[in-house]
C-alpha cells in the first residue's frame, strides 16, 4: 500500500485592487455577463467571460428551463461557445462571478465538477493552461494558472489502453 498526497495551489486576492489590470478587466466582463443569466428558477446568476488570445471577450452565463436537466452552467455556455466557434484563438483566462438577491456571497463560488471537467480537456486540447479567476464581488477572488488544481482526477483518455484485437 501506498499513500499518495495531493497538493493544490491558488491565489487569493482579498481586495479587488490587488488583481492586476488585465484579471480586473475580466472579472468586470464575468460581472456584465450576468445581465445574460436566464434563471429563473434559482434566482441565482453566474456570469462567465473568457478572454482569448487575440483579446476577443467570449461571455456565458447560466440558462435554466422549466424542464430542469434542459439548463447549463455559465461556464459550460462560454466554453461550448469558445469550442463551437472560437477554437483557433486560445483561451488565456477565465472570469466566473455570481449574484443573487437572497443571499450575501461572501466566497467565490467555484465550478462544478463536469464544466471543470470540460475546462480541462480544453486546456489540453489547446496545449495551454487557462488562467481561472474566481471573482466574489463582495469578498476576495482566487486564482490559479490552469483548471489541475480544482480538479486533480481529471479524466483523460490517455488513461487508457488500447487493446489489440
Ligand atoms: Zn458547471
Amino acid at each position: 500500500m501506498v499513500n499518495h498526497e495531493i497538493k493544490i495551489a491558488f491565489e487569493e486576492y482579498s481586495s479587488f485592487e490587488e488583481l492586476n489590470a488585465a484579471d480586473q478587466a475580466l472579472c468586470r466582463e464575468a460581472v456584465k455577463a450576468l445581465g445574460g443569466s436566464h434563471s429563473p428558477y434559482s434566482n441565482f446568476s453566474v456570469g462567465a467571460a473568457l478572454r482569448l488570445q487575440s483579446g476577443k471577450i467570449i461571455y456565458g452565463s447560466n440558462q435554466e428551463n422549466a424542464a430542469y436537466p434542459s439548463g447549463l452552467c455559465a461556464e459550460r455556455v462560454a466554453l461550448f461557445n469558445w469550442g463551437a466557434n472560437y477554437a483557433h484563438d486560445p483561451i488565456e483566462a477565465l472570469a466566473v462571478t455570481a449574484y443573487t438577491a437572497k443571499f450575501v456571497i461572501n466566497k467565490p463560488i467555484t465550478p462544478c465538477g463536469s464544466c471543470l471537467q470540460v475546462l480541462a480537456e480544453y486546456e489540453r486540447k489547446q496545449k495551454q493552461p487557462i488562467r481561472t479567476l474566481l471573482y466574489c464581488q463582495d469578498g476576495s477572488t482566487w486564482v490559479t494558472n490552469g483548471v489541475e488544481s480544482f480538479l486533480p482526477f481529471l479524466f483523460f483518455e490517455d488513461r487508457l489502453v488500447s487493446v489489440p484485437v
